[in-house]
């Protein structure tokens, strides 16, 4: 999903992060390359994270759009552009991929997402929408990402008029594609950075933390801690309050009287949403166990929620509920 905010975590993320790495990598190296040589290795790894969330997210969304009660016009791709980095990395994110200003990059087109239809690439550059040129902004001195969230809201008003033609420059030639968006959820995905295994969702958009999409080891384990997400969004449990400005529960009375049926709902409906996206379910009850072996918050019960061992028990009965419902044939609905 398309997110400004979430690639600007990654620049933030990669910023804070710089020189953690490289332990007995630095005799004979300067301080600088060693900064350097550990930014490049934690950007290559959270580019890698950023491509596997969009992946998922991208299905997800599109698999599941007649459940959403917000729906779009998509690309199914993830965006970037130079200015939300850094400085230090903005050197490194331009010669990578090709980035200038506040010019949207393709950081993922996903295999079947409108954008890889289309011929869309990683690393081609979006420098116009419908014949009219997208603003490369001004010379930044600092991280800004307004720049790019207006370039891509040009491009989103388009998608959602249908086929969209796209002049893109691709190893520094000029080429025209056309995107015909596919419908899917409308949900932004964000990955951010943090040390926390969490994720939770708005009413706008899912968040994941990098700790939490690291810690699983396949995209059916991703789409599981995503689906689970979704859900909330599919069952309305979350609304977002444009006076606010923020999400919040959408019975404030029901988030703490009814918090663990919420959360038991969710793990059901989004079981039922991860199937219906073709991904493995069957790992599911393995998942929250070692998940609960690794973080006590979700092993033992707490206010919002049953304890790993119960959510995995649950699990095991929803995926008997999905294996009846498929031995029957028709629609796999929750
Ligand atoms: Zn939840």
């Amino acid at each position: 999903m398309p997110s400004s905010r979430r690639l600007l975590s990654v620049a933030v993320a990669v910023a804070a992060s710089a020189g953690v790495i490289g332990c007995g990598q630095a005799s004979g190296r300067s301080m600088a390359a060693t900064t350097s040589d550990a930014a490049s290795q934690r950007l290559t790894t959270l580019t890698s994270l950023d491509q596997r969330v969009a992946r998922v997210a991208q299905r997800l969304s599109e698999d599941n759009v007649d459940l959403c009660p917000a729906v779009r016009q998509s690309a199914g791709w993830a965006l970037h552009s130079a200015s939300q980095y850094s400085n230090e990395l903005r050197p490194l994110v331009q010669s990578r991929f090709g980035l200038e200003g506040d010019l949207p990059g393709v950081l993922s087109a996903p295999p079947d997402s409108a954008a890889a239809e289309a011929g869309l690439r990683e690393g081609d550059l979006i420098l116009s929408v419908n014949g009219e040129a997208l603003n490369p902004g001004p010379a930044r001195t600092r991280p800004a990402f307004e720049g790019l969230a207006a370039n891509i809201a040009m491009i989103d008003r388009a998608l959602a008029g249908g086929a969209t033609r796209l002049g893109i420059r691709r190893n520094n030639e000029p080429l025209d594609l056309t995107v015909q968006p596919h419908r899917a959820c409308g949900y932004e995905v964000q990955l951010n950075p943090s040390d926390e295994l969490n994720a939770r969702a708005d009413g706008r958009r899912l968040f994941i933390s990098t700790a939490l999409a690291g810690f699983t080891r396949s995209d059916d384990e991703l789409a599981l801690i995503l689906g689970h997400e979704l859900a909330h969004h599919v069952l309305r449990h979350r609304t977002w309050s444009d006076v606010g400005g923020a999400g919040r529960e959408a019975n404030d009375a029901a988030a703490v009287n009814g918090a663990g049926d919420k959360e038991t709902q969710a793990d059901r409906v989004g079981l039922f949403l991860t199937a219906r996206a073709g991904y493995d379910t069957r790992i599911a009850p393995a998942f929250w166990r070692r998940f609960g072996a690794a973080n006590w918050r979700v092993r033992y019960p707490q206010l919002r929620h049953a304890s790993a061992e119960a959510r995995a028990r649950a699990l095991e009965q929803v995926q008997v509920e999905i294996d009846a419902k498929r031995a029957r044939g028709g629609p796999l609905l929750p």
